[in-house]
C-alpha cells in the first residue's frame, strides 16, 4: 500500500472554509472540531482551574530505580511498568504537543496477575506520584452493568476529576488502577453475576478506548450537585466532557484457577510436541508468567477486554526476607512510621534485628503479604501507644521477646521507669518538698516512687515542680502545724500516695504523729 501523504488539517479546514464562503457566502459557517475545542476551553478558563504542564523525560531505568527505593522484590512487574508508563507518558506529552494530529499508538494498559498484599497497589501508586498524575483505585466488584446497582464504571473518571482537584485536563493523563478484575470473569452464560461481569467488562473496554464521559450525568452526589449548580449559573446546556484516550488502566486480581488453565495449556502443547512433561511443576508464578490471551479468554473474560490490556505482568508472594527487607529498608516503611508516631510524644524507640524477624517471620504465615507486616505491628505495639506517651519512658527497644509477649514486654518497661528520673528534676523535685516541710521542723526523704510519680504528675498536667508542689500541699498548713505541736519535728518519707492522695496521706501522718509510732512513715529524729 503506498503512503499518502496527510495534509496539515489547518490547511484542510483553511480550503474548506473558503469553499464554503464561495458556495454559500456568510449565511453559513465552519467550525471545527479543534476550533470547538478550543473555543469551549477558552470559555471555559476562567472558571476551570489551569492545567499544570505535563513534565516528563523520564527512562525506563529511572522509573525502576526510583520504584526500587519503595518496593521490595517484584522485578520483572516493575521493569514491565516502567517501559509501559514511558511509552505511555511520551506518546501522551507527544500528543499534548501536537493536539491535531492523530498519532497511532496502542494504549498500554496493563494487567497485573498476583496474590493480595504484595505490592501491586503500591507500584503503581507509587509511579503515578512519581509522575505527579491523578490516581484513582477501585474494586471491580464496586460496580454493575447498569449503574442502578452499586456504581457505574464513568464513576472512576468522575472520581479521577475529582483527584485531579477538578481539573479535567489533568484527569485526561491520570491513572485508574482497577483491582480484583478476575471478579468480572464469567464461568457460563447462565447466572447473573456473568451478565453483570460481562456487562462492566465492556463497561471498561469502552473507557479503556477512547470514550467521551460527561461529568454532569453520574449518579453520585457530587455529580448531581454539579448539575444544579451548573443549572442555577444557567450553564444548564455547558457539557463537562473529559476524554479517556491519554488515561492509563490498570487492571489486576489473583486469578485463582488461571495457573490450571495455563498448565493444560502447556500441557497439551508438550504433547504436541512430543515432550516430556518439560511443563510439569511449575510454581503458580512460572505459570503466570507464561499467561496468554488465549488462557485469559478461557478464564471468562471478553477477547476485546483482554485485547485492551496488551502489557502483562505477574507479582509473586512475599517470603519472609522480602518481607524482613521492607520492614528494614523500604522507604516509608512501617518501622519508621512507628518511630515518628512515638517521636511525636518525645519517646525513641529502635527495633533490634531479632525482632524485626520476628515480626517477618509472624507476618508471612498470615498470608496476606505485606499487609501483614502493619496487622502484627499494631497488635504488638498498640498498648505501648497508649500506655507510653503518659508514662516516663523516653526509649526503648522492641526485641524478639517483647514481640512474642508484649503485654509483659510493657510490664517490665512500665516498672523501669521508677528508677528513670532525669536527675535535674529529681533535684526539683526534693528542693521544693525539702523547702516546704522544714518550715514546721520536718525533715523528709523519698521514696523512687514518689519521685516518679510527681514527675509524671507535673508532666501530664504540664505545671512546673514548683506549682504542683503547692496544689498539692495546699491544705497541709493546719496538719503540719498540729504535727509540730503533737509530736515535734519529725521525718517523714513520701512515698506515691502523698502524689495521688495527699490529703488521705495527710491525715495519715496526723494519725501517727498522735500515735509516735516507729515505721517507715515517721521516725523521731531525737
Ligand atoms: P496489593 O498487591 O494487594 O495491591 P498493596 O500494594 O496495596 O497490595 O500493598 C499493601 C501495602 O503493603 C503497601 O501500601 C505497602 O506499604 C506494603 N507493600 C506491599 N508489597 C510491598 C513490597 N513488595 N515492597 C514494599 N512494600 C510493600
Amino acid at each position: 500500500m503506498s503512503e499518502k501523504s496527510i495534509p496539515d488539517p489547518k490547511e484542510v479546514q483553511k480550503e474548506f472554509e473558503d469553499f464554503v464562503k464561495q458556495r454559500f457566502g456568510n449565511a453559513v459557517q465552519v467550525f471545527s472540531h479543534a476550533m470547538n475545542t478550543q473555543a469551549k476551553a477558552s470559555k471555559e478558563d476562567h472558571s476551570e482551574p489551569s492545567s499544570p504542564e505535563l513534565n516528563f523525560s523520564m527512562k525506563p531505568k529511572d522509573v525502576k530505580e526510583y520504584l526500587d527505593d519503595y518496593v521490595i522484590g517484584q522485578d520483572q512487574a516493575k521493569k514491565a511498568l516502567s517501559i509501559a508508563v514511558c511509552d505511555h507518558y511520551n506518546h501522551v506529552i507527544e500528543t499534548l504537543q501536537n493536539p491535531t494530529q492523530s498519532i497511532e499508538y496502542a494504549k498500554q494498559n496493563v494487567l497485573i496477575l498476583g496474590p493480595t498484599g504484595v505490592g501491586k497497589t503500591y507500584l503503581v501508586r507509587k509511579i503515578a506520584d512519581l509522575i505527579g498524575v491523578p490516581f484513582v483505585k477501585a474494586d471491580a466488584t464496586r460496580f454493575s452493568e447498569t449503574g442502578y446497582v452499586g456504581a457505574n464504571v464513568d464513576d472512576l473518571i468522575r472520581d479521577l476529576v475529582t483527584q485531579a482537584g477538578g481539573d479535567t485536563q489533568k484527569a485526561e493523563y491520570g491513572i485508574v488502577y482497577l483491582d480484583e478484575v478476575d471478579k468480572l470473569a464469567s464461568d457460563g452464560p447462565s447466572t447473573t453475576r456473568d451478565v453483570t461481569g460481562r456487562g462492566v467488562q465492556f463497561g471498561l473496554l469502552r473507557l479503556m478506548e477512547d470514550a467521551e464521559i460527561d461529568l454532569r450525568s453520574g449518579n453520585d452526589m457530587q455529580s448531581q450537585i454539579q448539575a444544579m449548580l451548573d443549572f442555577q449559573k444557567g450553564d444548564g446546556g455547558k457539557k463537562r466532557i473529559v476524554r479517556t484516550a491519554n488515561i492509563l488502566f490498570v487492571v489486576s486480581g489473583a486469578f485463582s484457577g488461571l495457573e490450571e488453565i495455563i498448565q493444560k495449556r502447556l500441557h497439551q502443547k508438550d504433547i504436541g510436541f512430543r515432550r516430556t512433561s518439560s511443563t510439569q511443576g511449575l510454581s503458580q508464578e512460572e505459570l503466570f508468567a507464561e499467561a496468554s490471551t488465549e488462557d485469559l479468554i478461557a478464564f471468562g473474560f471478553e477477547p476485546e477486554f483482554v485485547g485492551r490490556l496488551p502489557i502483562r505482568v505477574h507479582c509473586h508472594h512475599l517470603k519472609v526476607e522480602h518481607l524482613l527487607k521492607i520492614l528494614k529498608e523500604a522507604r516509608g516503611s512501617i518501622t519508621k512510621q512507628y518511630q515518628r508516631a512515638f517521636q511525636a510524644y518525645g519517646i525513641e524507640m529502635d527495633f533490634t534485628e531479632a525482632s524485626l524477624e520476628e515480626i517477618a517471620r509472624l507476618a508471612h504465615s498470615q498470608k496476606t503479604g505485606a499487609r501483614a507486616l502493619m496487622t502484627v505491628c499494631e497488635k504488638v505495639l498498640r498498648d505501648f501507644k497508649y500506655e507510653l506517651p503518659s508514662s516516663l519512658i523516653r526509649s526503648f527497644s522492641v526485641t524478639e521477646s517483647l514481640v512474642k509477649d508484649p503485654a509483659s514486654g510493657l510490664y517490665a518497661l512500665l516498672s523501669s521507669q521508677k528508677t528513670e528520673v532525669d536527675p535535674e528534676v529529681r533535684e526539683e523535685i526534693e528542693q521544693v518538698f525539702t523547702e516546704y516541710f522544714s518550715q514546721y521542723g520536718i525533715t523528709i526523704s523519698f521514696r523512687d516512687e514518689a519521685i516518679a510519680a510527681l514527675s509524671l504528675e507535673a508532666k501530664n498536667r504540664s505545671m512546673g515542680m514548683a506549682e504542683l508542689g503547692h496544689e498539692l500541699l495546699e491544705s497541709y498548713e493546719h496538719g503540719m502545724h498540729l504535727i509540730q505541736k503533737t509530736s515535734g519535728p519529725s521525718h517523714f518519707t513520701l512515698d506515691e500516695a502523698f502524689v495521688h492522695n495527699p490529703k488521705e496521706y495527710l491525715e495519715e501522718l496526723i494519725k501517727k504523729a498522735f500515735q509516735k509510732p516507729q515505721g517507715i512513715t515517721q521516725e523521731k529524729i531525737h
